[in-house]
């Protein structure tokens, strides 16, 4: 079940006004959750956008050539072209190449930033900082003047970009820590992908053991953890991508609860089988650029790890994955909401 905290943020279902903060519903969590998935379905409220990731903006710089999801070059698509000019305008600087500088300098998971918020805290920011918040602000500013929408949902993933946005002023950032079974999250990474610009893969993607995936996704669900301890005031909560595919509807209930958004009409046309359109997704899994969605869960890690993988897993993440309601040896159950997703639900819940 989704831990709902702190709701005085979200009460009522209305859309921020042009005097009030921009509203970023961010989606944190380990890559291979599903986010994607959740970005494009949650895209399609009528006041919403869908970005997508765009940490990649920054993390990889403005040669990137992937393409969007609306299947333009990111260079052409009508959004995010006048997003850049927007944005040169609020800022007046015209190449985002010190911006991805700022960027780079306090949100790199790789390095933790550990100098830069240990000034922070101390009182003495860095002299960067106001300026990259300024920067920040602006991002999202030209996306609003851009789409004409005033909730931003972004499945970036890093936690320490939620915390960069969290700290932005003109910002009304609501966190939803997306958490998936970890031997689903390594059974994904260990599948290879070659390039593919039209595929939206960025560039060849080896298979990660499955250690290394554990201990990742460890981390970024700690640092999920702590980002939303940090700003107990803000709407926030934990979804499972087990529970979101067995029963949807409950799920965009509470992503709705901590955006202030009523997703009832989006769930009802999901489970009629409808197809989801993405939003401007900037960047994220290559599902973004096969148009329209339809919502099914990936078992597969069940059947395809080897008892030793398995048993690996358990081993070094059991302790979380009790923690956070998943079993070792899970029963599948048929999916109860819908005839028309073929998932099961693999988490205990209490
Ligand atoms: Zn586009």
């Amino acid at each position: 079940m989704a831990e709902l905290t702190d709701l005085k943020l979200a009460a009522g279902t209305a859309t921020p006004g042009p005097n009030e903060p921009i509203r970023v519903v961010y989606v944190m969590g380990a890559g291979r959750s599903g986010s994607t998935v959740l970005d494009t379905i949650l895209n399609n409220h009528e006041d919403v956008i869908g970005v997508g990731e765009l940490v990649h903006l920054y993390i990889e710089g403005s040669a990137q050539k992937e393409n969007c999801s609306c299947g333009a070059a990111r260079d052409t698509c009508e959004v995010w072209h006048s997003v850049r000019e927007r944005w040169s305008e609020l800022t007046g600087i015209s190449s985002i190449t010190a911006h991805e500088r700022l960027m780079t300098k306090f949100t790199r998971v790789q390095r933790l930033a550990i100098p830069e918020w240990h000034r922070l805290r101390a009182g003495n920011p860095d002299p960067d900082f106001a300026e990259c918040l300024k920067q920040t602000h602006a991002t999202y500013q030209a996306i609003a003047d851009a789409t004409g929408k005033r909730v931003i949902i972004e499945s970036s993933k890093s936690p320490l970009r939620a915390k960069l946005l969290s700290l932005t002023p003109g910002l009304d950032v609501r966190l939803v820590h997306l958490v998936r079974d970890v031997r689903g999250v390594a059974w994904s990474r260990m599948k290879p992908f070659a390039k593919s610009k039209e595929g939206g893969v960025p560039q060849d993607i080896r298979p990660k053991p499955i250690h290394i995936s554990v201990g990742y996704w460890l981390f970024m669900n700690f640092l999920s953890e702590q980002v939303r301890r940090s700003f107990p005031d803000r709407p926030s909560t934990r979804i499972h991508y087990e529970d979101f595919v067995s029963a949807p509807a409950q799920t965009l209930k509470e992503i709705g609860k901590v955006a202030g958004l009523d997703y009832s009409s989006v769930a009802n046309r999901l489970l009629a089988g409808d197809a989801m359109i993405p939003g401007h997704l900037y960047a994220g899994n290559r599902v973004r650029t096969a148009g329209p969605i339809t919502l099914r869960s990936d078992m597969a890690w069940t059947e395809r790890l080897t008892p030793n993988q398995k048993r690996l897993a358990w081993l070094l993440a059991g302790y979380k994955l009790r923690q956070y309601g998943y079993e070792r040896l899970p029963e599948l159950t048929p999916n109860s909401e819908s005839d028309v997703l073929a998932a099961r639900s693999l988490r205990r819940v209490a």
